[in-house]
């Protein structure tokens, strides 16, 4: 205190020239509002009247004690707040006005009485007069508060050991509240929003730091440029203060050298002097921490290792998609969940098959739905949004929207939808088929009228960063995609390959549904054989184009997996539909749909099973999948190696069966043909029987492939943070909401971790990945890489995550 004292020219508890000072916490990483601050300390009956003398402000000295008091009692003596919040508000009503700036030093004066009185009653002591009681109170109570509830909740929600403690600053006071040649403000040492080298700011003459955040008074620009850009005539600091302002601009310069890093800076100018009071890593878009890293490499300040580490992988999920054109005014109608990013306009349409009629005109849809369905799948890709009354952020349509990278807003309770009108409702207007709205996923809005977009701009700071991203990773990122169009994005986000062809999703294309309809309700293997000959064509289609846009690099192809009955009609309608189209008789469909109706689906009969009982259709995939091969290698593009991976085995007999299976068919395309194909076979492991048994299913595996979906079920798994959240769901009795990018929870990863290592004991070459929607999320590809996967898959869009997420991996190893 004594040296605080030296410097400042002032004294602790004096009558002519009181110091004050503020008790704050100093934690090695910020806890924002979690911590206890005391400011103002230092004030007394007595020295309240010299610090008026000082300022002349009598009403801004009694505000001030009045202020701590209130604090203080709050944080060390455990008043309740509302206790003071009271008496103002009962005194105001009494004197008849609204805000606490009407309140004049008199009023301050019978207040503090009274909240000298409260602390009284309440604690039955006297408020400390005596300045050093009262700091050594507040340094007390600003440690203590690391052990605070919120403080604990906080540290453990963002992994923050307990046993770091906290640190306690006794700060002197400054006051920019003191005349006309004092100041207060806040300063960037970079543009936050753009990550432009500027610096970026606002002050205010003659205020306090609370003035600026309040919003009561317009706060001016730092710089002359900012100013003249803005059109204000309200002078900049640069140019009312240029002494002042050049210390600045070096102390900023100064400090973002020191932490290497762009900082965010709160002064005062108290009678022409410059006094820093805080300074911390600022916030920043993801847009402008992209560019803020890559500059600063150039600039020498840091390394590629910093610039790659430093960026938070799932920050970039905002970058890749169209966002909504900020300086548009809109006209929101209602709100659901943020469920997939991106924002776009099109005709709001009621079904499936609208959205599909519409595009194939080229025209922009949004399908609206209550939920979505698989049988939704074709509307949802021709669809350019989708937006659902109901379901949350794992629902069908978020989580397929996710996966084509198609912006989503899910389980909007606030629209309601009548299919037969063909018309929704929100609390105010009424929409109908046809009518263009906006849906913008990032924020969950759902706005009339078509808004511009901006388009995501992977620019040469993004490419420079995952170039270098690329530099430091061993895990290889491939992607999950079966269409031609998430293939192509996949790739020029850099993906190396296909790590999950879902052959399903290529059957629900509504000109084939008839076929695979068909081919189900065939009522002998002869007739199943016919319409999976009709399909060969198609599935074939697909694969060329595939393995011609993959040029080269490995692609995943999954035999059909799902249930069958999930490809069957399912309303009144729909079946009459199929009914006249293959000529069959209703009740029949109804009878095979009862027939194939699974009592527990995610385990019956699927997958494998499916292709044990029906091997001509596993037949006709391979078939496909080595035919493409053919076609290409006659073409000449450049040969892939595909790997065809057998769905839900569990057990050794299971693949094997399998395996032949695929060799049989190989070699009847090779011989036909006279051409060596070169191919691998492998299994998804997602049952944890099959992970226990991986030594025996790698006998005859070239890989595995981890699908977390299925596993994460199947072992009852959730996330560590996931059982933190539904905790508070369950204690606040909500519904409970999985999101899909929760990391690999303790149970899975073992699992994981046991195939892995059973497996490669087998099989030395075994080629190990991740296809589940965890090969997407960097805290479980930190999981992957320090296991030794060989790659992770994801969806197109989260390419650049993973490829950024396997780096910073890699150099944390
Ligand atoms: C999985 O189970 O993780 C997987 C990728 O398969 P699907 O999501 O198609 O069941
Ligand atoms: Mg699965």
């Amino acid at each position: 205190m004594a040296k605080i004292e030296k410097d400042s020219k002032k004294k602790f508890g004096d009558l002519k020239n009181p110091l004050l000072v503020s008790v704050r916490s100093g934690a090695r990483v910020s806890m924002p509002g979690m911590m206890d601050t005391i400011l103002n300390l230092g004030l007394n009956d007595k020295t309240v009247l010299a610090l008026a003398n000082k300022t002349s402000n009598m009403r801004f000295a009694k505000d001030s004690y009045r202020r701590f008091i209130q604090m203080y009692a709050n944080v060390v003596m455990g008043v309740e707040n509302y206790h003071f919040e009271e008496l103002i508000e009962n005194f105001k009503l009494t004197k008849g006005v609204l805000l606490d700036t009407e309140l004049d030093e008199n009023d301050w004066d019978g207040l503090i009485v009274d909240f000298k009185n409260i602390v009284k009653e309440k604690k039955k002591k006297e408020f400390p007069q005596n300045v050093f009681e009262q700091l050594s109170g507040a340094i007390s109570a600003v440690f203590l508060s690391w052990e605070s509830n919120r403080a604990k909740v906080y540290r453990k929600l963002n992994q923050i050991p307990s046993q770091w403690g906290t640190a306690v600053n006794v700060q002197s006071m400054v006051f920019g509240n003191m005349g006309e040649d004092c100041a207060t403000g806040v300063v960037f040492t970079r543009n936050p929003s753009n990550g432009k080298k500027e610096i970026y700011g606002e002050y205010l003459i003659n205020a306090q730091g609370e003035d600026v955040v309040a919003g009561t008074r317009t706060p001016q620009y730092i710089t002359k440029k900012a100013r003249i850009q803005s059109g204000s005539k309200e002078s900049s600091m640069e140019e009312l203060m240029p002494k002042v302002f050049n210390q600045l601009i070096f102390f900023l310069n100064l400090l973002e050298k020191h932490y290497k890093d762009m900082q965010d800076v709160e002064f005062t100018v108290e009678n022409n002097k410059l006094w820093i009071l805080q300074t911390r890593s600022g916030k920043r878009t993801a847009k402008s921490a992209v560019k803020i890293a890559v500059d600063m490499v150039k600039e020498k300040l840091i390394s590629k290792k910093d610039a790659v580490l430093r960026i938070d992988p799932n920050s970039l999920d905002g970058l890749l998609h169209p966002t909504l054109d900020e300086n548009t005014k809109i006209n929101v109608i209602a709100k659901g969940l943020p469920a997939s990013p991106g924002a776009v306009s099109g005709k709001v349409v009621f079904s499936s098959d609208e959205a599909e009629r519409l595009n194939s005109m080229m025209q922009y849809t949004i399908l609206v739905r209550v939920e979505t369905s698989p049988e939704d799948i074709h509307g949802m890709h021709a669809a350019k949004g989708i937006l659902t009354a109901r379901g949350g952020m794992t629902s069908h349509a978020a989580v397929v929207a996710r996966g084509m990278g198609r912006p989503c807003v899910s389980g909007s309770s606030e629209i309601d939808i009548d299919y037969e009108k063909k018309i929704f409702k929100t609390k105010d207007v009424q929409i109908k088929e046809g009518q263009i709205i906006t849906i913008d996923g990032s924020t969950g809005r759902i706005i009339l009228g078509e808004v511009k977009t901006v388009k995501p701009e992977i620019s040469g700071d993004f490419s420079n960063l995952m170039k270098w991203a690329d530099s430091f990773r061993k895990l290889k990122i491939r992607t999950n995609s079966e269409t031609s169009l998430d293939t192509k994005t996949a790739r020029e986000f850099g993906a190396e390959g296909i790590g999950l062809c879902r052959t399903e999703h290529m059957f629900f294309d509504e000109e084939r549904i008839l076929l695979v309809r068909e081919m189900i309700l065939s009522k002998s293997k002869e007739d199943r054989k016919i319409a999976l000959l009709k399909l060969l064509p198609h599935q074939k289609k697909d694969f060329i184009e595939i393995f011609k846009i993959m040029n080269g690099l490995p692609v995943t192809v999954r035999l059909l997996d799902p249930p069958l009955h999930e490809f069957l009609p399912k309303s009144e309608k729909e079946i009459k539909d199929v009914s006249v189209s293959l000529n069959l008789d209703t009740k029949e469909i109804e009878s095979r749909i009862s027939e194939l109706h699974e009592q527990n689906p995610m385990l019956g009969h699927r997958g494998c099973r499916l292709g044990i009982s029906f091997p001509e259709i596993y037949e006709m995939q391979c078939r496909a999948i080595f035919e493409a091969l053919v076609k290409c290698k006659n073409k000449k593009y450049k040969s892939i190696i595909p790997e065809i991976m057998i769905p839900l085995v569990s057990t050794e007999a299971e693949i094997n069966l399998m395996k032949n299976l695929v060799i049989k068919i190989a070699k009847e395309v090779q011989q036909k043909n006279k051409i060596k194909l070169n191919y691998l076979i492998g299994t998804m492991i997602e049952l944890p029987r099959a992970a226990i048994k991986a030594k025996d299913i790698a006998k005859h595996a070239d890989f595995f492939s981890f699908g977390t979906n299925d596993l994460t079920q199947t072992t009852f798994g959730i996330s560590r943070d996931d059982s933190e959240k539904f905790l508070n769901d369950y204690i606040e009795n909500k519904i409970f909401d999985i999101d899909p990018f929760v990391s690999i929870d303790d149970g899975v990863g073992d699992l994981i971790e046991i195939a892995t290592i059973r497996g490669r004991k087998q099989n030395k070459k075994l080629k190990l990945g991740i296809c589940g929607e965890h090969g997407g999320d960097p805290k479980s590809i930190h999981f992957c890489s320090k296991i030794g996967l060989d790659y992770v898959s994801c969806s197109p869009y989260r390419v650049p995550i993973a490829r950024l997420a396997a780096a910073q991996a890699q150099l944390k190893k």
